[in-house]
């Protein structure tokens, strides 16, 4: 038996129409602690059938969930947030195992994800609606927001607490059934949340969760239902558009947070003590597995050798080990193959002509570890330039104007952050305004938080989460014309 099955309750099965329970064909999977191999849960295999199950419940509960009244959604929510914030040492322990981030990182998640809950439990009762007359005067309209109606959730690994918080957390706000389908390498903390909002009084059949190593075979029988109004989803910019695409067969609404290649740019007046706390938060934040970590350095000729300098010794000082340990700064990479990536990105650089300044390689022993590394004179034909690296590797590039960094920095299909290091406010508006991006870090590296609109623009996605807006992507407006 699993060591943490006791003391961290594990649920391990599907959760249909408000009640635990394992695969139709019984069939299980493991789930592996990516620094040490070993596996510490089975986790119910989800098939067609099972997800067939979950959309029909989520179908069946949205009439009656659709008349809750905003303050019970409210109260839910609330609930939840204070039973996640109770429970944050176990949240991040399973998080930590399944996943690898630091147990200090873990905890940082477990209070973002939570104030999605908490923000959303606020916005639950200020939906609100809109009242106005035709240019003519002749017609009243009322404008009204109602749910969208079942939604289908497709979250990623890389932060498996937050970012279904992010999705769950608006769409009971707003009144929508959900069919969840959490990343097969981190079911386990997804699961817990679930449990949570079971406790936390939310009604059966309202968010319904299938956990399966085969995701297109579940998720394809949501999109193809006909009762599924929505798919909001967060991972590659590959697997985005096969659900577009999907999408695109019954008209649902979509949201889409997709890959970044975010661009990192120090100005020659940048303060670089701050420039270089923001590069660590950027670059190393989750290991660097974030959609919105730094890919690409373009640092002022002047100031390039200091500052890459001062951040290759910042990177080589970090602790990398398993993240349950006490001290640990940098956990593993996910799996073998994030880390076989990695190397092929490092190697393919340093053959186009990049220096390592620090790390470049693996180390011995078991996970999947690799080294905080720093790349200087990366060539702009290097992979990792078009490629998201997701991993612990800073790839700096030299520039000489501003108007070459601008150009650099949107040369890429991506376009979720940038983030830009400079004391000049002129020029700090003229980047802001210049860079093809859904959000700008100004001298900071870190942008997400409940209360902002996180996403993208260009193949980075659609839609955003959070913020104002956030709950708007689970609501549909309607207008009653009203003879005057
Ligand atoms: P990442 O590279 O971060 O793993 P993916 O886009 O592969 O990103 O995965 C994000 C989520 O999408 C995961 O839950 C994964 O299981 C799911 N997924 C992967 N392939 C498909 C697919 N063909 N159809 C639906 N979901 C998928």
């Amino acid at each position: 038996m699993s060591p943490f099955s006791d003391p961290l309750a594990l649920q391990t099965g599907l959760f249909i129409d408000g009640a635990w329970r394992n695969a139709t064909a019984g069939a299980t999977f493991p789930v592996e602690n990516p620094a040490t191999h070993e596996v510490i849960a089975r986790v119910a295999d989800g098939s067609a059938e099972d997800a067939v199950l979950a959309i029909e419940a989520a179908g069946r509960a949205q009439a009656e969930w659709s008349k809750s009244t905003p303050r019970e959604r409210a109260d839910i929510l609330r609930r939840a947030f204070d039973l996640v914030i109770a429970n944050t040492d176990r949240l991040a322990a399973i998080m930590t195992a399944e996943m690898g981030k630091p147990l200090a990182e873990a905890r940082g998640e477990v209070a973002y994800g939570a104030e999605f809950l908490r923000w959303f439990s606020e916005e639950a009762v200020r939906i609100g609606g809109d009242n106005t007359t035709s240019v003519d005067g002749s017609t009243r309209i009322v404008i009204t927001k109602e749910p969208v109606g079942p939604c289908v959730l497709v979250t990623p690994w890389n932060f498996p607490l937050a970012m279904g918080a992010r999705k769950i957390a608006p769409a009971i706000a707003a009144g929508c059934t959900m069919v969840f389908k959490p990343a097969e390498l981190t079911p386990l903390t997804s699961l817990a949340l679930v449990d949570i909002f079971k406790q936390a009084g939310l009604p059966g059949g309202v968010l319904n969760v299938v956990t399966t190593s085969s995701a297109a075979s579940v998720v394809e029988p949501w999109m193809s239902s006909g009762i599924a109004r929505k798919i909001s989803f967060t991972g590659s910019t590959e697997v985005g558009k096969i659900l577009l695409r999907q999408a695109a067969e019954n008209v649902m609404r979509s949201s889409m947070e997709l890959g970044g290649n975010a661009p990192f740019i120090v100005l020659a007046d940048a303060d670089l003590e701050r420039a270089v706390d923001g590069a660590m938060k950027a670059k190393m934040r989750n290991m660097g597995e974030a959609c919105t970590a730094a890919n690409r350095f373009f640092v002022h000729r002047s100031i390039v050798d200091e500052f890459s300098g001062k951040l290759s010794k910042r990177m080589s000082e970090l602790r990398v080990g398993n993240g349950a340990l006490d001290g640990t700064e940098v956990g593993p990479l996910i799996e073998q193959a994030g880390l076989d990536k990695v190397e092929t990105l490092v190697a393919d650089a340093v053959l186009k002509g990049a220096r390592v300044l620090t790390g470049g390689s693996r180390p011995e022993g078991p996970g999947y570890f690799y080294a905080p590394t720093v790349l200087v004179d990366v060539p702009a034909d290097s992979k990792l330039m078009d490629t998201e690296i997701f991993g612990p590797v800073a790839a700096v590039t030299a520039f000489d104007s501003e108007d070459e960094a601008v150009r650099m920095a949107n040369d890429t299909a991506w376009g979720l952050v940038g983030y830009v290091f400079t004391e000049n406010m002129d020029k700090a508006l003229r980047f802001s305004k210049a860079l093809e991006v859904g959000m700008v870090g100004l001298n900071t590296g870190l942008v997400s938080n409940s209360a902002a609109p996180f996403g993208g623009i260009k193949q980075s996605g659609l839609g955003r989460e959070g913020g104002k807006i956030g709950i708007d992507e689970f609501l549909e407006y309607k207008y009653t014309a009203i003879a005057g």
